[in-house]
């Protein structure tokens, strides 16, 4: 369960925070008129980098979610992988990837999960696309996203500790387990077919 508490502190005060503290940065420093993604490959090491990498992220992050559907408060339904949901039309090509690449839906969140909970410290994990569209799962420090990479950024989870403390504490992995639940399958097919 994902209170709109903790939704409601993590965009309204930290995410606010980010941007409130770029909108101080910005003036003089020659960033100007950039947007978010050229700011995070161009900027070195330091406050604009950090201040712009994570408005960039929480952006990805809070884009991702929809409303949960039949959630029981404390336990909630298992996911089901929304291609088996598919009744007509072209089976989305993001999870079709995921299933050739890591064998099954289970398969893939097991890893994504266990690289989010074995991040050490604050930071983010990811689900990418190269260039050949091929996936990739990677676990970023701080405010790191994998556009400075090169990657195309589809998925992520916050693993920074305000994500998840007021509904979990220090209970990383049930926070990112539940997660899934709100997730919009529909915003990370289009991530992934966008240029
Ligand atoms: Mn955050």
């Amino acid at each position: 369960m994902i209170s709109a508490e903790t939704i409601s502190f993590h965009h309204g005060k930290h995410l606010q925070a980010y941007v409130d503290n770029l909108n101080k940065l910005l003036p003089g420093s020659g960033f100007e008129g950039l947007s978010l993604v050229e700011i995070a490959r161009q900027a070195p090491a330091g406050a604009i980098f950090n201040n712009a990498g994570q408005i960039l992220n929480h952006e990805m992050y809070f884009t991702q979610f929809k409303p949960a559907e039949n959630v029981t408060l404390g336990t909630g339904p298992s996911v089901t992988f929304p291609a088996q949901d598919v009744t007509e039309g072209p089976v989305p090509s993001v999870t079709s990837q995921i299933e050739k690449q890591w064998g099954s839906f289970e398969a893939f969140k097991t890893e994504f999960e266990a690289k989010g909970v074995g991040l050490f410290g604050s930071g983010w994990v990811w689900l990418s696309a190269d260039a050949d569209g091929s996936l990739v799962i990677t676990q970023e420090q701080g405010a790191f996203n994998p556009v400075v990479n090169g990657l195309k950024p589809l998925l992520t989870f916050d693993v920074w500790e305000h994500a998840y403390y007021l509904d979990y504490q220090n209970r990383r992995a049930a926070h990112l387990s539940a997660l899934w639940q709100i997730i919009d399958w529909q915003v990370i097919e289009e991530r992934y077919v966008s240029k």
